[in-house]
């Protein structure tokens, strides 16, 4: 059985064969682009190549990106444990031409990749279009022999492609496995349309044509250009014959070594499972972010970070975990991936402490948090619904986090009340700064306005000293 990490080194190789340039995954905080929240596919440090404002020496790349798709344009966190295919954190792999090759010889290697050199079923792929994307259809359908009946029209939210509102795009071309109906949904009308995992999206190649402006303008880019995308942990399922990323030897090992710490065993009853996918998810976003110089706070990026790890650890309690237990699942991933990526093993100290010490300032409000919100489902349970006064109450005087118990909620079937929740907190905004003063919270509030000072600082990869002045700071 191939690996992950073979399939990896794979598809850099066979694109370095055919002229592409092995480039290392960018930062996963975006360089030099406010436009985006975090790095949510492979194109992005490209993306000036794209639109002609610069030139490097070759015109043909391929990488394997770090990817998290957690709020913006992209946003798989809801999916997290309840799909066999979307990650919080991804790898990427992609091939690009900036305005070398373009739709033909892109459709073509990606074929003979799949299809030859990892060797999957033709009978089982299936591929769609843009619409109106007659040039795109006669290349799957003359030169690669693909039956009409198996080219499937899309329109612009499946088949045009952009990484934001703005920036280059265009339409694509995908290409799909039919698992069969073990995989899906079983509904005896499930197509490949279906919003379930049987009909897996492993490659999108976008034939990159244009710049979206601010006004939704599309102006061509100077040289038609390509970008691909396939999900590694897709990818490597298909070759492992597994119906999901998370039974890969990609993710697994973090299952398992949760599950042992925990006392579980994965696979023996569906709500301990998903929270041990969460986990695992979760603990690979939370690494990885912080890695790449994301600190957890109240705004920004730090702010979605914080809530990937919240979840993680609420997670965690419902495994039964007592105390702190994520900073080890955290130190696993370390290990577990910092081969390939040898910024964890440089920072797993740092990595380590601070998920350390967010998850020992957030575990007090969690178990007090989830037993106020136990006895509140129980008290409302005949209605599903909590209300505006009850919300407010758990945030105004717990400090619970709204976005968690929408989890909690939604999880057991009730409705929030977050109009009332709106008015409640705009009649007692003054008086809840009040409260906030002599909770003792100040301290704790302090050191992270420090940091967040810091963190306009922080570069991320080799800047040890600031994560040692970081550390110095959660401490004390
Ligand atoms: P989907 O429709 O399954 O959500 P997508 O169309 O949003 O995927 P693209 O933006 O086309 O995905 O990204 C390119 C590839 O990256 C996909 O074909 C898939 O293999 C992979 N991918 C996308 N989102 C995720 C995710 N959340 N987790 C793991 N892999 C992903
Ligand atoms: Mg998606
Ligand atoms: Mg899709
Ligand atoms: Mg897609």
């Amino acid at each position: 059985m191939i690996s992950g990490k073979d399939i990896r080194e794979k598809f850099l190789k066979y694109f370095e064969k055919h002229g592409h340039k092995i480039v290392d995954s960018s930062s996963l905080v975006p360089q030099n682009d406010p436009t985006l929240l975090f790095t949510n596919a492979g194109m992005n440090q490209f993306k000036d190549l794209f639109l002609g404002l610069e030139k490097r020496e070759y015109t043909r790349a391929t990488t394997c990106q770090k990817v998290v798709r957690a709020g913006g344009k992209h946003n798989d966190l809801e999916n997290v444990g309840r799909t066999a295919r979307h990650h919080t954190f991804f790898e990427m792999l992609g091939n690009f031409s900036f305005g070398d090759y373009f739709k033909k010889e892109a459709i073509e290697y990606a074929w003979e990749f799949l299809t030859k050199e990892l060797g999957l079923p033709e009978e089982k792929l299936f591929v769609s279009i843009y619409y109106d994307d007659e040039e795109a259809f006669e290349i799957w359908n003359k030169v690669i022999g693909i039956p009409a009946e198996k080219i499937l029209r899309r329109g612009e939210k499946d088949n045009f492609w952009s990484m934001g509102d703005t920036g280059p795009c265009g339409p694509c071309s995908e290409i799909h496995i039919d698992q069969g109906p073990e995989a899906g949904c079983r509904k005896p009308d499930c197509n490949p349309d279906c919003d379930c995992d049987r009909h897996l999206e492993l490659w999108n190649l976008v034939f990159m044509q244009y710049d979206r402006s601010a006004d939704g303008k599309l102006t061509p880019l100077p040289k038609p250009s390509i970008d691909t995308g396939m999900g590694l942990e897709r990818i490597t399922a298909v070759c492992q014959g597994k119906l999901s990323n998370y039974d890969t030897d990609l993710i697994k090992p973090i299952i398992e070594f949760t599950a042992k710490l925990a006392g579980k065993n994965y696979g023996n009853n569906e709500k301990d499972d998903v929270s041990l996918r969460v986990i695992a998810d979760h603990s690979r976003s939370t690494t990885f972010l912080i890695a790449d110089g994301v600190i957890p706070s109240n705004e920004g990026r730090g702010y979605v970070l914080r809530r990937i790890m919240r979840r993680a650890m609420r997670h965690g309690k419902m495994l039964g975990f007592d105390g702190t237990f994520f900073y080890k699942v955290c130190e696993f991933v370390v290990d577990f991936m910092g081969d390939h990526y040898i910024e964890l093993k440089d920072k797993k100290d740092y990595i380590s402490k601070m998920v350390a010490f967010e998850e020992k300032r957030f575990s007090r409000t969690l178990d007090l948090g989830l037993k106020l919100i136990d006895e509140l489902l129980e008290k409302n349970k005949d209605r599903k619904e909590i209300s505006g006064s009850e919300i407010f109450k758990l945030y105004d005087t717990y400090g619970f986090p709204i976005d968690l118990l929408q989890d909690i909620a939604e999880d057991n079937g009730y409705k929030l009340d977050l109009m009332g929740f709106d008015k409640e907190m705009a009649l007692q905004q003054e008086r809840a700064k009040k409260h906030w003063v002599g909770s003792g919270e100040e301290k704790i509030a302090e050191v992270y306005k420090k940091l967040s000072h810091l963190k306009t600082e922080f570069q991320g990869y080799d800047n040890h000293s600031l994560s040692s002045k970081i550390l110095a700071l959660i401490e004390n």
